[in-house]
């Protein structure tokens, strides 16, 4: 049987064969995301699919219970908050790892059904910041290229991607490319594998990215290797941005000395660039995750825009998803900020979202956003909190004190696989979900491809499809008739319905898909939307034409502000957080593969020598971070590939596998304003030996 891999936003392709609950697993070749490859991650997949501490029946408090009460209790808190606190007393946190008709059939019941935009996904801490970027530059949230551009370019800049451990299957095709010549530039503080593979590093100071790309821009238009033309005709906000340039010292000077970075290196950087028309420029959460994310963005888009390499074979700006379903989330409505299929708030497109529904009300204004919405939970304006599939009393910033949010919370219901997350400690109400290998719908991956994610195991106890949980609670609601879906292929039906209804040029349309038969959604093969009836679209853009309103791209001034919070005396270093090469997130599932754990079985701290040894912690040694947020202990791990003033912290660890370890709760949760997406890559911290 052919599925896809839940992990990452590459989408690999997975033929899966199953005896009982042995699964075997290898990469599917005719997948067109990975022609048969598969990562460590991927491969271990049938480690990870057993049932020990699985969430098997729902539970209400620490007592089993039916589904008809479990829901009919939701039901009830949910109808309660509304009709006491109104529509916005209620909010829905929801994942990347659900399926796009999980997605779907979440968004309907919050934005249609309960008039609310309160609902976010965990996708807001990967990649919202890009999504704002396209939509400022494009007109709505566009990934204009596709994986085949990284075959065909000359050069391959990754900025903030360590595509070696968080994209695997990339960059092996990355390498391949390589040895046919193309080049690489990584723009990282960190020399990661993938630093180290590459033919050029800038290990740039913290934050210091906009004014990397800012400094790029101005240099080529000082070369003269701006695209006049393609600007005339398809670019505006050129001369604003060239104005923004003009007040700071763009000189290759400079800017080399404000980033930190050797200035041979960084005029190499730039020949590179404007002598190499097949450029792709790749960014990920090394860029997203800032105050600045959006502003990073846009100065990468900037550059792409003025030099026409968009929309083209081998040329284009490529933000890469976290999680697997980041996009479908995205498309479907899954974000506060989006109502449906790239609709923002405008009246008609209310108007027409709520027809197309029959829905009784619909949202007026985005909702919260991650960090907000745990905000207002603690502030006590949520009363009825449901989380499905993600662990945010892990993953979100200021860990600790989205724990005192979730204390406080009158009710929090969670849908999920495992019995026992650190969230779901807080649950008044457990609803059994279906895992991977059990589930069936689709994803959406970096390069807008849509895979069938298929059932390969018999559902384990009373376990159910995430959008039936959503569809079941809002039938008990009373909504019945809207939500009255017997199969996922139903639910797909639907949504591409909806992207085609009243749809005269709006980019996300999956039309003729919305009249698949059961056996052809069973059948479905990736395709990349816009699909039209000649199949699917790789490229964006390839004639120019934007979805802005009057069909031009758009270049957007942005000024270089740093970090949000610079480190100073009392906390002298730049804490980093990101993932490692074969954990995924909170460990629920990776956590559960022994293969897996043995590259880093222990959390631990990476420091460079020059700055442990005035400390004295030595290789090895267990080592406090602290912040003003709060502390943990991990082992010092000192290396050079480190810069010097920054300190990493992986961020998978939880109360369960190591409490003292876990990252988040020192992380501050600030946010870049435009996006909400946290500053995860910058929080000031001091260390000292345990
Ligand atoms: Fe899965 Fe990503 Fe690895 Fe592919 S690269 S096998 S999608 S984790």
């Amino acid at each position: 049987m052919r599925t896809t891999c839940p992990y990452c936003g590459v989408g690999c392709g997975i033929s899966a064969e199953a005896e009982g609950r042995a699964l075997s697993v290898a990469g599917d070749p005719a997948h067109p995301a990975n022609l048969g490859r598969l990562c460590s991650k991927g491969s271990a997949l049938g480690a990870t699919v057993g049932l020990e501490g699985r969430l098997l029946h729902p539970t209400i408090g620490d007592r089993p219970a039916t589904w008809a009460e479990a829901t009919g209790l939701v039901a009830r808190r949910l109808r309660e908050a509304i009709a006491r606190h109104g529509p916005d007393s209620v909010a829905f946190y929801v994942s990347g790892q659900l399926l796009t008709e999980d997605y779907y059939a979440a968004n309907k019941l919050m934005k249609g059904f309960i008039g609310s935009a309160n609902i976010d996904t965990n996708s807001r801490l990967c990649m919202a910041s890009a999504v704002v970027a396209h939509k400022l530059a494009f007109g709505a949230d566009l990934v204009p290229g596709c994986y085949e551009d990284l075959d065909l370019a000359d050069l391959v800049v990754l900025s903030g991607h360590n595509a070696a451990w968080t994209h695997p299957v990339l960059f092996r095709r990355l390498e391949a490319a390589r040895a046919r010549g193309q080049r690489h530039v990584v723009i990282d503080p960190r020399r990661t594998d993938t630093a180290e593979a590459a033919d050029l590093h800038l290990p740039i100071a913290p934050q210091t990215d906009v004014r990397l790309w800012n400094g790029l821009l101005a240099d080529l238009i000082r070369r003269g290797a701006i695209d006049l033309a393609f600007l005339s005709a398809h670019v505006g906000g050129f001369a604003e941005t060239e104005a923004e340039l003009a007040r700071a010292d763009q000189s290759p000077a400079a800017v080399a000395a404000d980033c930190g970075v050797p200035l041979a290196d960084l005029e190499r950087f730039f020949r590179w660039f404007a002598a190499t028309p097949r450029t792709v420029s790749l960014f990920s959460m090394g860029a997203n995750q800032s105050a600045q994310g959006v502003a990073k963005g846009l100065a990468i888009l900037n550059v792409h825009l003025a030099t026409g390499r968009i929309g083209k074979p081998g040329a284009c700006p490529f933000s890469i998803t976290g999680q697997p379903n980041a996009m479908g989330g995205r498309e479907t409505g899954g974000m506060a900020t989006t109502l449906a299929a790239h609709m923002d708030f405008e009246e008609a497109a209310r108007a027409r979202v709520r027809r197309f529904w029959g829905a009784p009300t619909i949202a007026e204004r985005p909702g919260l956003r991650a960090v907000e919405m745990f905000e207002a939970v603690r502030e006590g304006r949520i009363k009825a909190l449901w989380i499905m599939a993600t662990n945010p009393a892990v993953s979100l910033p200021d860990a600790g004190r989205v724990r005192e949010a979730l204390a406080a919370c009158p009710f929090v219901v969670v849908s999920d696989v495992m019995a026992a997350t650190d969230t779901s400690a807080f649950a008044h109400v457990r609803l059994p979900a279906l895992a991977w290998g059990e589930k069936d719908g689709t994803v959406t991956n970096s390069e807008r491809r849509i895979s069938r994610q298929r059932p390969l195991l018999p559902p384990p106890g009373e376990a159910r499809a995430d959008w039936r949980i959503v569809a079941d609670v809002a039938t008990a609601m009373g909504f019945g008739e809207a939500f009255g879906w017997r199969t996922p292929a139903q639910v797909f039906r639907e949504w591409a319905r909806l992207t085609a209804y009243d749809n005269p040029d709006r980019v996300l349309n999956l039309g003729p898909l919305a009249a698949l038969t059961p056996e052809a959604y069973d059948a479905l093969e990736p395709v990349q939307w816009p699909v039209t009836a000649a199949g699917g679209a790789p490229r964006l853009f390839t004639d120019g034409r934007f979805q802005t309103p009057d069909g031009r791209g758009r270049m957007h001034p942005v000024a270089a502000e740093g970090p949000a919070e610079p480190v100073d005396p009392g906390y002298p270093l730049a804490l980093n957080t990101g993932r490692v090469r074969d954990h995924w997130h909170t460990l629920t599932r990776t956590g559960l593969a022994p293969e897996l754990c043995r590259h880093a079985p222990e959390p631990y701290v990476e420091i460079h020598p020059a700055d442990a040894a005035p400390l004295g912690i030595a290789e090895g040694a267990l080592t406090r971070i602290v912040t003003r947020q709060g502390e943990a202990v991990a082992t010092a791990r000192l290396s050079d590939r480190q810069r010097p003033g920054s300190v990493f912290l992986p961020m998978h660890w939880t109360q369960a596998f190591a409490p003292a370890g876990r990252a988040n709760p020192l992380v501050a949760a600030r946010t870049d304003p435009r996006s909400g997406q946290p500053e995860f890559k910058h929080t000031p911290a001091r260390v000292r030996p345990y």
